[in-house]
């Protein structure tokens, strides 16, 4: 590179500030209720409230896929897809002194929750507790070089006993998450737990808000704004809701690594604050493809490509095969420090695949196919 072309500056993306605040609020209101893998019908009065506005239908299925329609008459359907469940650990038995021991719900590092404060989310409300550690000073050698095992963890909730921790209201098969509130690093910077994928909730979320406005350029096309259940433990909300609606169209949001220090640069280019990551590869269906990729150039919408020969890790993988095939595309959102207790993304690529979405179902509505 010259050096004048390394003194060109990139032109900094900025979003409009109300649509920045929608998103914080949204992701912030998502983070805050916890959905473990299993009790996603938690997140109900939440959806109801921030998606309820934006449709005609809101329901919520069996297993609690929540399903928003809007212009539910249309002939030619598209379904706008985030799973809503997040990783987290199920307590397996109580000892005799009162700690909690704990199997893990999804897929965890297990140095990750080692040494962090936890709730446990009993029927009787979510009560405090801290996964315990070793003091340096008494582990061993092989201890210190090798990872903490779950099996070696437990979880202090302060009971005195097992009768204790019982009274507190702590059953066999209450669900535990990482106590790590939702905070803004900076304008745009998010840190928090479970923005996979509730960045992508509030992302689809945005979409359907711009889509209602617009609601008259719908034509003849019907949006299904879906949060799925179960991503974590085999995308089984997306196996039911891509059977169920069968839509022509699925565009599918979850987050993707994020540039960060340690990730070899050559495999994670993604980088925060870029716009959404469009994926290519076999799963993603080339027309669906082109016209992600047609949309964002003509709208300006900033975005990134990503190459990905397999696609098994998100709800694509299943819809695509629903039935007799569903034309699918990804649209990410980058994310730092996956599946941990500090994961870090950026609110204008919230914003910038919210617009994306919009753009594209009013594209294909405007064109008849
Ligand atoms: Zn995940």
């Amino acid at each position: 590179m010259s050096g004048k072309e390394s003194e060109k500056k990139e032109e900094k993306i900025e979003v409009p500030e109300e649509e920045r605040a929608l998103a914080s609020r949204m992701l912030e209101r998502l983070i805050s209720t916890p959905t473990v893998t299993g009790m996603e019908q938690a997140a109900e009065e939440v959806v109801r409230g921030l998606l309820g506005p934006y449709v005609d239908e809101l329901r919520v299925t069996g297993w609690a896929n929540y399903v928003g329609t809007i212009n539910p008459e249309g002939k030619r359907s598209v379904m706008l897809v985030a799973h809503i469940d997040q990783i987290g650990f199920i307590i397996r038995a109580i000892d005799d002194k009162g700690y909690l021991k704990f199997s893990p719900v999804g897929g965890w590092d297990p140095k990750v929750p080692y040494g962090w404060r936890v709730k446990v989310l009993t029927k009787k409300g979510a009560i405090k507790g801290v996964i315990g550690t070793i003091p340096p000073h008494l582990m061993k050698k092989e201890q210190r070089e090798k990872p903490p095992e779950f099996e070696n963890l437990a979880i202090d909730i302060g009971a005195e006993s097992k009768e204790q921790a019982e009274e507190m209201g702590v059953r066999i098969g209450d669900y535990v998450v990482l106590d790590a509130p939702y905070d803004e690093l900076t304008r745009y910077r998010v840190v928090g737990s479970g923005f996979d994928d509730k960045s992508g909730v509030a992302t689809i979320f945005m979409a359907a808000k711009r889509l209602w406005e617009r609601r008259e350029e719908l034509r003849d096309v019907r949006v299904h704004v879906v949060a799925t259940v179960q991503e974590e433990i085999g995308l089984r909300g997306a196996y039911m809701m891509g059977y169920e609606l069968r839509p022509d169209v699925a565009l599918v949001v979850d987050v993707t690594f994020a540039t960060s220090p340690g990730l070899p640069p050559e495999k994670v280019r993604a980088e925060l604050g870029k716009g959404p990551v469009i994926s290519i590869g076999p799963i993603y269906h080339p027309e669906v493809v082109e016209r992600l990729l047609k949309v964002a150039e003509e709208r300006e919408i900033p975005h990134q490509r990503e190459a990905d020969p397999r696609g098994m890790g998100t709800d694509t993988w299943a819809i695509q095969i629903a039935r007799g095939g569903v034309k699918t595309a990804l649209s990410s959102i980058p994310n730092r420090y996956m599946h941990s207790g500090v994961e870090v993304v950026d609110l204008r690529d919230l914003v910038l695949n919210s617009r994306l979405l919009a753009e594209y179902v009013l594209d294909w509505a405007k064109k008849g196919s």
